[in-house]
């Protein structure tokens, strides 16, 4: 059974119910609405649409909204789509109408001129296009062009000396956010923050009651780098971005990037996601590479939690072969043996420390006693994520009366998720082991190790492991 989480991106090529079917039966653990693209009543019916098919499919699938935040990007261009030539000069205008063509085109940042300098650098198509400014002129930007190539429309650029004074939450933000509380979406992507405070902004924006979207800041930025250990701390999760990560900073410091990013993650006991270009050339063709095969499997061993396919499900042709593909190298990798990353926050000050070295010693007993599972009857999730984050060889489920606790937990690497009816009469251990046993984790005679708050339902009050005989 394989123990890392796919997240899987739709969009046009998959956004009906019988695609949905074939994604979510081929592996996929997490769905990833695209909140830059499309408009939002379109991703609610989505995350409506995903929710019915695993419903149908017994499959418990997270829903992640990720927030467009504030990307640059050029104007849409005639024909949709211009070749640039090296040498050319091109014209870059800080007005978002019009249309553009190979001559120029417009921006969404408005005050374009303000920050842009003679000789300074300005990318397009994603990174793949180089200008260098000639001079500013009204509201336009005269450039050079230094690397040329294929400008489609509506297409991510990057100007340094602008970025790092962009409002970080934008009007469109504000619109996907009201609708992933809405759709009670189980995940929350923050594109382009930039520190801790970035974060810590939308979290004071979320409800003040109930379940809440976990927050999954996307390091995409120079400045997220930098600043990396506070906004793990902010955060529930991490995305490794690498698509725009690539282009903030040299492409060469990326795959190094991805170790150090993933391994503070490990520590900090919270989930990663890699992201981005994982079985790229799947979108046309029925295989990978065996370059994207190794970029896979070596994500897995840096210890990532998950992986993300974009446009391969967003809009590919292979969609569902892809997924299958990825879980099949995923699952492969995971038989190398790993070193394992103890979490720090187990030898911190914190107030959790009870519950993290109660995981800590149910993850050493499942392991010396070769138990069928663990078991974590939890109210809030943390029980499981904490199990889970001392990577257990053996497997852990993850049992809650609440879909919203379980959807929080499809991100989260080797837990599975069962739910149980309410039922204040029964002790919890009890009502997991008859639960467990019912899903076919364990069977009758099985030693199985339970990780529970003894002292009552409180959450965070996990103290107790027992061993049983199921
Ligand atoms: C990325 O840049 O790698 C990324 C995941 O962001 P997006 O796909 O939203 O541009």
């Amino acid at each position: 059974m394989r123990r890392t989480r796919i997240v899987a991106t739709i969009g046009p090529a998959t956004a009906t119910s019988s695609s949905l079917r074939q994604l979510l039966a081929a592996g996929v653990d997490v769905v990833r609405l695209n909140a830059a693209h499309s408009d939002m009543a379109t991703h609610a019916n989505n995350a409506r649409l995903v929710r019915e098919v695993a419903s149908d499919l017994g499959r418990n699938v997270g829903v992640l909204v990720d927030m467009p935040g504030p990307k640059i990007r050029s104007g849409v261009v005639a024909g949709d789509e211009v070749e640039l030539e090296s040498g050319q000069e091109f014209v870059l205008s800080g007005n978002e109408d019009g249309v553009g063509d190979s001559q120029h085109v417009a921006t969404t940042l408005p005050d374009l001129a303000q920050w842009a300098r003679r000789g300074d650098e300005v990318y397009l198509a994603d990174g793949a296009i180089v200008l260098r400014v000639l001079e500013a002129i009204g509201q336009d930007v005269r450039t050079e062009v230094v690397r040329g190539g294929t400008l489609r429309s509506r297409k991510g650029m990057h100007v340094p000396r602008a970025e790092a004074h962009v409002e970080p939450f934008t009007a469109r933000d504000a619109l996907a956010l009201e609708m992933a509380i809405a759709i009670k979406a189980d995940f929350l992507g923050l594109s382009f923050v930039r520190r801790a405070e970035d974060v810590e902004r939308v979290r004071a924006l979320l409800p003040k009651r109930g379940m809440r979207p976990a927050l999954v800041p996307k390091i995409e930025t120079a400045a997220a780098v930098d600043n990396l250990a506070g906004i793990i701390a902010a955060a529930d999760a991490i995305m490794v971005a690498r698509g725009d990560l690539g282009i903030q900073m040299p492409a060469r410091r990326v795959p190094l990037l991805q170790k150090e990013i993933i391994r503070a993650c490990n520590l900090a006991g919270i989930p990663v996601i890699t992201a981005t270009q994982m079985l790229e050339s799947m979108t046309r063709s029925p295989l990978p590479t065996r370059a994207e095969v190794n970029d896979v499997a070596n994500a897995v061993l840096d210890g990532t939690d998950a992986l993300m396919l974009s446009e391969e499900t967003a809009v590919g042709l292979f969609a569902s072969e892809t997924v299958r593909m990825m879980s099949e190298v995923a699952e492969a990798a995971e038989g190398w043996p790993q070193e394992r990353v103890r979490p720090a926050a187990i030898a911190g000050a914190d107030a959790d420390r009870v519950a993290w070295a109660v995981a800590h010693a149910a993850v050493q007993a499942a392991e010396d006693l070769g138990v069928a599972a663990i078991l974590c009857p939890t109210r809030s999730g943390k029980t499981a994520h904490r199990v889970a984050a001392f990577r257990p060889k053996v497997p852990i489920a993850g049992i809650s009366t609440s879909p919203q606790v379980l959807g929080s937990l499809a991100l989260v690497w080797g837990v599975q998720p069962l739910l149980v009816p309410e039922n204040r009469e029964e002790e919890p251990l009890r009502l997991a082991l008859a639960v467990a046993r019912k899903a076919g984790i364990v069977h009758d005679g099985d030693l199985v190790a339970v990780v529970f708050g003894a002292a009552g339902p409180r959450t965070g009050s996990t103290d107790c492991v027992r061993i049983v005989r199921a």
